[in-house]
């Protein structure tokens, strides 16, 4: 049953020509799918309807072929082709009674166009970065009424495919804000000087859109206000002048703050609702709907949000892609079921990267049409008398337990060495910054605890003989991995001489400590342990140095938004950075290698943290393995090994894993990956 004091988030609200059935809105947001995937689009976007979200959108809907975004992926809206695609969307959306989004959009300067070889185009002829290789030219008015039009297009196209909510999307240095910027608009004519010049383009093709479907569709403007980091030159004094002189034109605000980094500021930097600062201002320039973000998890934060009238919507991006039945929870009163978004920013490493969205916390985000998996449904099992074995509670195997629970087995025992739950997320929660990873598995373990027919078993370690002996039909071992302190690097394929002995982040966090006060923490992971690990001892007084064979510290941070502000965290902390150093040798003072350019380095240090590369423990399934006799004797059917005990990998990849095992337990042969349906254009 609702709580009565959320009720208020149920309440419905009319923008424009249409009404949203509830507060709960999914921002425009990338997924890698685009028009490209529409059918992955459509189940991805659809499934989020069914879960509540009152209103849905698709990501940035390039409207010009010069607003080319390649190698990225957009939701292009230029013919009726691509009308076609995204329609299934609009319709998925539909289906659940909620209300679909299309953020038209242009990037000006900051579209690539390296593809498509257009000339970028700009207000004036200044770049957004230097990258690309491309410069861009002053746009001449024929542009700007071309681009106008294009707009249009883009605005009847979306509603014809059924689209209820039109963006002319502002925000984040793109086109529009690019006009309103002094920096970036230079221009001498009337769309250049004067605030209410460089308004011009904004409010005119607002106008233009508005003239064209606004009496059908609700007009939305994504703008954004500085931020930290400034808006490219536009500030908030300027930014709410011109929401005044767009509110007529305009029936929903979606207020986000400057850069995309502090946009979706990650949790170790940024905690929730940290835009509020910025985005709460918009309200004194208008009564018109509010949406923002701030990734959002907790309701009675949400409730009280509309209640002080600063947002009208709770926008979401990464909660509703952790848990896209989220507002049902709500509605529920089911608040312990909330599959609570970490703020990790896996999903944009992925999108970004990898062009297809993916979830730390939600194995099935992305997965909803080629795999067709339902966040929240799971099909039951053919044959649940058979008695499962789980050996070790980290996240694959505390994700593979819980979905073989859901799937009906009527036994599966989860049995891990340590007193605590969740394999390596148990130190990893616990580095400097990393404390909302922990939601990983404090909601995994909360589930566990709901299902009557799952048994989890702490402090005991199990041998092969135990396994063998323990009764169960299916055994499967998630035994999960540690860090190597051989002196091996897999990646440059050279041995540390004498290493033996270093330290790893394992026994950091068991307690253990550097000999002496200079250390050096040395890593080829290049993701978050190593700089965890080496925060945590300059936070203790240690002289720490950063050594990494890598051109920057963590590159996998700058996927996950978060590379700059990590490099500058961890140097206002006086952590020393190097890079382009492989190390090759160790002393009792001293570490030794080459850099890049094949000079010699070397640092006088008392002891040696390695980040090198992880060994999967995967002696039991070995063991098991090696002697087919005995295990046909136990009465094991199957066994299966799953996580980083196969592979070490990302957490993302492992919880993934054990769920994919779940779902697919009953085939054949479920070693390998059931076949996926690809999407075909349409
Ligand atoms: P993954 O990320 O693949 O889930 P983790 O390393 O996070 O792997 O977790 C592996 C877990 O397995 C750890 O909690 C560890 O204590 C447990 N484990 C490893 N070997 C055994 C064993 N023989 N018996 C019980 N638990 C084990």
């Amino acid at each position: 049953m609702m709580d009565p004091r959320h009720a208020i988030l149920f309440e419905p609200v009319a923008i424009g020509p249409k009404t949203l059935p509830n507060r709960f809105y999914q921002v425009p947001h990338a997924s890698g799918f685009g028009s490209a995937k529409p059918l992955t689009q459509a189940a991805f976007r659809g499934i989020k309807a069914a879960g509540g979200w009152g209103g849905v959108c698709v990501e940035y809907a390039p409207v010009s072929a010069d607003a080319d975004e390649e190698p990225h992926v957009a939701a292009y809206l230029q013919d009726d082709r691509d009308a076609t695609a995204l329609g299934l969307t609009a319709d998925a959306i539909h289906e659940h009674g909620s209300l679909a989004g299309m953020e038209l959009y242009h990037g000006g300067n900051s579209s690539k166009n390296v593809a498509s070889r257009h000339t970028r185009i700009a207000p004036s002829a200044r770049t957004a970065e230097i990258h690309w290789g491309s410069a861009a030219r002053e746009m001449s008015v024929a542009d700007i009424a071309r681009i106008q039009s294009d707009f249009v297009r883009g605005a009847r196209l979306a509603r014809d495919a059924g689209f209820d909510i039109i963006y002319v999307y502002g925000a984040h240095g793109y086109l529009l804000t690019q006009f309103l910027s002094p920096w970036h608009n230079v221009r001498h004519d009337s769309y250049g000087g004067t605030l209410a010049n460089r308004a011009r383009f904004a409010l005119e093709t607002l106008e233009l859109v508005r003239d064209a479907v606004g009496a059908d569709c609700a007009i939305a403007t994504r703008i954004c206000l500085d931020g930290r980091q400034g808006v490219k030159g536009v500030r908030v004094e300027e930014m709410l002048p011109f929401i005044q002189m767009a509110e007529p034109l305009v029936d929903l605000f979606d207020v986000t703050v400057g850069s995309w980094p502090e946009d979706s500021g990650t949790s170790r930097y940024f905690p929730e609702g940290h835009q509020l600062s910025w985005t709460s201002q918009v309200r004194q320039a208008t009564s018109k709907p509010i949406v923002g973000v701030g990734r959002y998890t907790n309701p009675d934060q949400m409730a009280a949000l509309i209640s002080s009238g600063e947002f009208d919507l709770i926008g979401a991006a990464r909660p509703a892609i952790a848990d896209p039945f989220l507002p049902r929870k709500i509605a529920e009163g089911r608040l312990a079921d909330i599959r609570e978004c970490t703020g990790s920013n896996v999903c944009i490493l992925k999108e970004e990267d990898f062009r297809h969205v993916g979830c730390i916390q939600n194995p099935t985000a992305g997965e909803e049409f080629r795999r067709g998996w339902h966040p929240e449904r799971v099909d039951p099992t053919p044959d649940p008398q058979r008695s499962v074995l789980v050996v070790g509670a980290g996240p694959a195997g505390m994700e593979c337990s819980l979905t073989l629970a859901r799937r009906g087995f009527d036994a599966v025992h989860l049995v891990d060495a340590e007193d605590e739950l969740g394999g390596r997320l148990r130190w990893t929660r616990r580095l400097p910054t990393l404390g909302d990873w922990g939601r990983i598995t404090d909601w995994r373990r909360t589930q566990l605890d709901g299902l009557d027919n799952v048994q989890v078993i702490t402090g005991r370690r199990l041998t092969a003989d135990e396994v063998l002996e323990y009764g169960a039909d299916i055994v499967i071992l998630a035994t999960g991995s540690h860090w190597s302190s051989d002196g091996t690097q897999p990646g440059t394929r050279k041995v540390i001489t004498d290493a033996a002995g270093s330290l790893t982040p394992e026994r950091v966090m068991a307690g253990e400590r550097p000999s002496g006060q200079r250390v050096a923490v040395y890593d080829c992971d290049g993701y978050y342990v190593a700089p965890g690990i080496a925060e945590l001892l300059a936070g203790e007084g240690y002289d720490v140095h950063l050594v990494t064979p890598e051109s920057v510290v963590s590159p996998m941070s700058d996927g996950t938004l978060e590379g700059p502000m990590l490099r500058q965290h961890l140097h206002d902390l006086g952590i020393h950075q190097h890079t382009g150093v492989t190390l090759r040798s160790r002393t009792a003072q001293s570490v030794g290698g080459e850099t890049s350019f094949g000079d010699t380095w070397e640092l006088a240090v008392d002891d040696l943290v390695l980040v090198t590369h992880q060994v999967p423990d995967d002696g039991i399934h070995r063991a098991l393995l090696a002697d087919a006799d005995r295990l046909r004797e136990s009465g094991i059917g199957a066994v299966h090994l799953i996580g980083d005990a196969v592979s070490p990998r990302w957490i993302s990849e492992a919880i993934f894993e054990g769920h994919r095992l779940a779902r697919e337990i009953d085939l054949a042969d479920p070693t390998f990956p059931a076949p996926m349906r690809r999407d075909l254009p349409v």
